[in-house]
């Protein structure tokens, strides 16, 4: 791997540092409490230099999207404490190579891919923790299951063994005004709590927010928001 400057670890750890300070605002305008919401850092297409940086900076949580750039990033960082999401699509075939190997998959979107995923962690003696991934835009967004089969998505999954289900996720379409993402959230949350109710589980986690509007989704209740281009810059193409 290559080493980080000092320039750019002091550079990344200050994005952070500011983007805490946002989130910190919004919780409080929300009478949250700042410590309830984790900053995922997203590094996606970012070199493993950048992840090495901030975690010695003290960072905990990084995001990453494509299976075989993250299973390079850990082999390239064994030993460091970094917690790893895996927020992607991902298909049911490649299954196999997150579970075990993530804190928190987001982007569970069929039952299917949560077969895949219990059945490989329970055959690593592990449980997997994952949120269930919603698709509330309709024709606009594709990845995630409609409003109407959440619930039987996430009844499904939380049946499985090997599996955890800790919340929902979603990603509303891109606004230029963020305030027009926030219907979005606070949907988000409303299925969380009808869902969470009538299973009788507890779904302590929504996944929602990213660099353009994770001010509104805090203040619609995220716990775990995903910012990638306010840390770690544009991202480089694919
Ligand atoms: C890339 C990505 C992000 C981060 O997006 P930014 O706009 O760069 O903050 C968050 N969530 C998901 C699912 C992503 O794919």
């Amino acid at each position: 791997m290559q080493e980080y400057t000092q320039a750019r670890k002091t550079e990344l750890s200050e994005r952070v540092q500011a983007v805490q300070e946002d989130l910190a605002e919004a919780a409080k305008k929300a009478g949250r409490a700042a410590s309830d919401v984790t900053l995922v850092a997203v590094s996606k297409l970012h070199p493993a230099s950048d992840i090495a940086a901030l975690a010695d900076a003290g960072h905990l949580d990084f995001g990453e999207n494509y299976v075989q750039e993250a299973a390079g990033k850990q082999e390239a960082l064994q030993g460091l404490d970094v917690r790893w999401h895996f927020i992607g699509g991902l298909q049911s075939n490649k299954a196999k190579f997150v579970a075990g190997n993530f804190e928190l998959v987001h982007s569970v979107d069929s039952l299917k891919l949560a077969k895949k995923l219990a059945a490989k962690a329970a055959e690593r003696g592990t449980v997997q923790d994952v949120l269930i991934q919603a698709s509330l835009a309709g024709e606009e967004q594709k990845s995630g299951a409609e409003a109407d089969e959440l619930e039987r998505l996430v009844a499904e999954a939380s049946e499985l063994d090997g599996l955890r289900v800790r919340g929902l996720m979603t990603m509303p379409p891109f606004f230029d005004e963020p305030e027009r993402a926030r219907p979005f959230f606070a949907r988000l949350r409303e299925l969380r709590e009808g869902i969470g109710q009538r299973l009788g589980i507890s779904l302590p986690h929504l996944s929602m927010g990213m660099t353009g509007d994770f001010v509104p989704a805090v203040e619609e209740g995220a716990t775990l928001v995903r910012v990638g281009t306010r840390i770690f810059g544009a991202r480089p193409p694919k």
